[in-house]
């Protein structure tokens, strides 16, 4: 069988926890940290950087960051992962959904201005399978009702926003905040791991020391103060260095990993596209503005039917092809919570998503060959 995801390891991972360990200092904070944070800063324009254990953390410390608090709206896409909301339910936001576009599946950015009302505090954005939202769009609605922004830029390491002007601006750099995730089935991986990034400096202060548990520790080791001690609200945020070592061994190969999962998504592109559309199947489209950083290699099936039919005749010719979110407006968990308002394309991407094995070991004639059986399987539904 053909999983869905394979962690890839680049081989240097057990030599750089090895060196930690031998270092003696294994707690956070230490040289791998400070490795992994400035290659953030430095190759991403970040202002400040900070290891977290996992994106869901980077985006709880987001929300305390913004001080959000019960009452405040926060605009959300209904399509993406839990944790974009949780992190913000958690603080006792109210969270508003919003609707995906029409021709991707991130969030329809033109939907978002009806949705501010005089509480609503941020706008969390998610570049779903690593493709830019039109960031132009985002920070004029933020600048003209003086919103933040975070983006959950999970899925968008290495990827970029093309300004109309011509710039090329990494994605993470650009909203207020934003988030990373270094999950097994994320392009880069520690395992688990995210990382928040701080590009308004009036965060970066705070930020340290909500990451040390509330304390101003991270001032104290750099020699600034004598003495730490409790300052502010905080929590555990930061990740060992056994982590961030492993972390450290993906990073340094981070352009080799994507070189490779870029070949693999354009391999698959120049299977399918033009073959399968007669079929109804609608491939990924990426706007002007965006890049492609091979996270994720999707279709949008015509109807739930052809999609329940591919998955299962994938896997039964060994190949595992899954769906991805469902409408978190429609979860068990928010229905009752919902104001009722209609998301249909988030709808339409929960029934009719599917996203094709992807990772960095998959050879290309195992993509031409589920390429091909994709376009048999295809074949077989039409005529059945
Ligand atoms: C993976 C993911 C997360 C959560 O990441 P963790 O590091 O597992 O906490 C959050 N948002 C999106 C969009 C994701 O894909």
């Amino acid at each position: 069988m053909i999983p869905f995801n394979k962690p890839y390891i680049t081989g240097k991972e057990l030599d750089y926890i090895a060196d930690a360990v031998g270092t003696g200092k294994i707690s956070g904070n230490g040289k791998y940290t400070r490795l992994a944070q400035q290659f953030f800063e430095e190759k991403f324009g970040i202002r400040k950087a900070l290891l977290t254990t996992s994106c869901t953390d980077a985006l709880e410390m987001c929300a305390l960051l913004l001080n959000i608090s019960p009452g405040d709206e926060v605009i959300i896409p209904s399509y993406t992962f839990v944790s974009t909301a949780n992190a913000f339910m958690l603080r006792g936001a109210k969270v508003v959904f919003a609707d995906s576009r029409a021709d991707h599946p991130g969030m329809d950015e033109d939907s978002i201005e009806e949705l501010i009302t005089p509480k609503t505090k941020a706008i969390v954005i998610v570049h779903y399978a690593g493709v830019a939202c039109d960031m132009t769009k985002i920070m004029d609605l933020a600048s003209k009702y003086n919103l933040a922004v975070v983006e959950d830029a999970a899925h968008a390491i290495d990827s970029y926003f093309l300004t109309p002007a011509g710039e090329k601006k990494p994605l993470g750099s650009i909203g207020h905040l934003a988030t990373f995730s270094f999950h097994e089935t994320k392009n880069i991986s520690s395992g688990e791991g995210g990382l928040l990034a701080i590009n308004d400096e009036k965060y970066v202060h705070r930020a340290e020391i909500i990451w040390e548990k509330g304390t101003n520790r991270a001032s104290f080791f750099r020699g600034e103060i004598n003495k730490y001690g409790w300052v502010d609200l905080g929590s555990s945020f930061l990740p060992s260095e056994v982590t961030a070592a492993f972390l450290w061994a993906q990073l340094e190969n981070m352009s080799q990993i994507q070189q490779r999962r870029i070949e693999i998504w354009e391999r698959y592109d120049q299977n399918l596209r033009g073959h399968v559309e007669n079929y109804g199947i609608r491939l990924p489209e990426i706007p002007d503005f965006a890049t492609n950083n091979g996270h994720m290699y999707y279709l949008i099936a015509e109807d739930g039917f052809q999609r329940d039919f591919l998955l299962k005749e994938m896997k039964s010719e060994g190949a595992l092809a899954v769906f991805h979110y469902l409408s978190l407006h429609s979860s068990e968990y928010f229905a009752s919570k919902h104001d009722g308002r209609e998301l249909k394309n988030s709808d339409l991407y929960s029934d009719r998503l599917i996203r094709l094995p992807f990772f960095y070991e998959l050879a290309i004639d195992e993509v031409d060959r589920i390429a091909s059986k994709l376009t048999e399987i295809l074949e077989r539904y039409a005529f059945a």
